[in-house]
């Protein structure tokens, strides 16, 4: 069973303090989690953990993740103002974007990020935006077809947006080696939330076999292979959680199978993981404010899809603890509603629980990425607080909530909005 990292007790104390609903993080669970990764790869002597910046964008939290020597995957303007704001230097700053505004290369570049460039026209518009090509460049692959892994999972990168077919990524190999690029690296996204230790493993037996490949035909120096992100998490209580130690394990299997016999034994592997390193350590925190019976039962909560899209967005499944009822049988079916004029707006539903009354604490867990970070202000919702549990048990605010006054900051450049609003 799922159990929540912290007590109805604390929670309240919270509440006491800063107003439901909130994001909470469990700072303990999230330095576990990045040593776990840190070792799991300490076979090979370049590694290291980009965290996805659009993950969980608070930079208490990403400070947490720094002391294990992870830098930031970025793939925005202000991923990357956040970035170089917290001191990251350019060898730790990944920029996986695409579509991508010229603008955004030329912060990346005077920051020093390694660029990953999504698309074979990238290389023109580098030089059109910088005047240059950088000495050191990634390209993203699509090998395009179906991924499939054994367990079931599949994804299928024909119809995916991102990345360069076989032809382009060896032609641009080609161009940029002209132009002077002295260090490769490759970089692919083939599947998301893979519940699986297999994932990694056969991801890289795609990558390293182009790696050889590319090395061979067009005589660049690859200095990384980056795995990016889609490692997955358990926010089922009946699915098996991934064990990282197992999966750097496969990878380095691999690494041994196909780099090292090719002469590539000094390659650094990349990470760029959101979910993994955040998600299982982050929940919302939300009141019971209504019952309501009509041809379902319903349980309206101060929270609503703005504070957590992915139900309304892909009906992703959140487990959720009743605080304070964790033994109690689940013999109530409900809907679990939010107060958006939208009937996607429901966080559960026909979900088994105790019975809840008004003014029950309601942990929605696996929040830590993807979830504050997809939020919005439709209804005029308001974004709301975060709070980092810290490891000796007190808790500290990392992001305020927002104000009405923030909601209508952007129409402060009129003189008639500033009147209405008495300024
Ligand atoms: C979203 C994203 C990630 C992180 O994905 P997770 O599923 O959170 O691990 C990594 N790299 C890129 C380029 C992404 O777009």
């Amino acid at each position: 069973m799922k159990k929540p990292f912290t007590t109805k007790e604390k929670l309240e104390e919270i509440a006491r303090e800063i107003p439901t609903p909130f994001h909470i993080y469990d700072e303990k669970g999230i330095r576990e989690n990045a040593q776990a990764v840190k070792e799991a790869f300490s076979w090979n002597k370049g590694f290291r953990e980009y965290f996805a910046v659009k993950a969980t964008p608070n930079p208490y939290l990403i400070n947490i993740l720094k002391e294990y020597d992870c830098g930031c995957d970025c793939s925005s303007m202000t991923e990357l103002m956040l970035s170089g704001a917290m001191g990251f230097d350019g060898d730790h700053i990944m920029f996986s974007s695409n579509d991508t505004p010229l603008e955004e290369y030329r912060e990346a570049d005077k920051l020093g990020a390694i660029i990953n460039l999504d698309d074979f026209t990238g290389i023109e518009d580098l030089e059109e935006s910088l005047g240059y090509i950088p000495k050191r460049i990634c390209c993203r692959y699509n090998p395009g077809g179906l991924f499939a892994l054994s367990n079931g999972i599949m994804d299928n990168p024909g119809d995916s947006k991102y990345g360069m077919t076989t032809d382009q990524l060896f032609s641009a190999f080609r161009i940029l080696k002209e132009k002077g690029v002295e260090e490769f690296g490759i970089h692919a996204f083939l599947a998301s939330n893979t519940v699986t230790n297999e994932y990694y493993p056969k991801l890289s037996e795609v990558l390293f076999k182009l790696a050889v490949q590319l090395q061979n035909v067009t005589g660049a120096k690859i200095t990384f292979i980056n795995l990016s992100g889609g490692v997955g998490i358990p926010y089922k209580p009946w699915e098996e959680p991934n064990d990282i130690r197992v999966i750097g394990e496969g990878v380095r299997k691999v690494y041994e199978k196909v780099l090292v016999p090719a002469g590539m034994g000094d390659v650094a592997l990349y990470t760029e993981m959101g979910r993994f390193m955040m998600g299982p350590y982050g929940a919302l925190v939300t009141r019971a404010i209504h019952e309501k019976h009509i041809y379902k039962e319903y349980i309206g909560v101060d929270a609503c899809a703005v504070n957590l899209m992915r139900p309304a967005m892909y009906g992703a499944y959140h487990h959720i603890t009743v605080m304070g009822k964790e033994d109690a049988p689940c013999d109530h079916k409900y809907d679990v509603v939010g107060s958006l004029c939208e009937n996607n707006d429901k966080f559960a539903i026909d979900r088994m629980l105790p019975e809840i009354e008004k003014g029950d604490l309601l942990f929605i867990h696996d929040t830590g990425a993807h979830g504050f970070s997809m939020g919005y202000n439709y209804n005029g919702k308001l974004w709301s607080a975060e709070v980092l549990l810290k490891e000796d048990g007190s808790f500290q605010m990392i992001r305020r909530p927002e104000t009405p006054k923030d909601y209508f900051a952007t129409l402060d450049f009129s003189p008639e909005y500033r009147k209405m609003f008495g300024e």
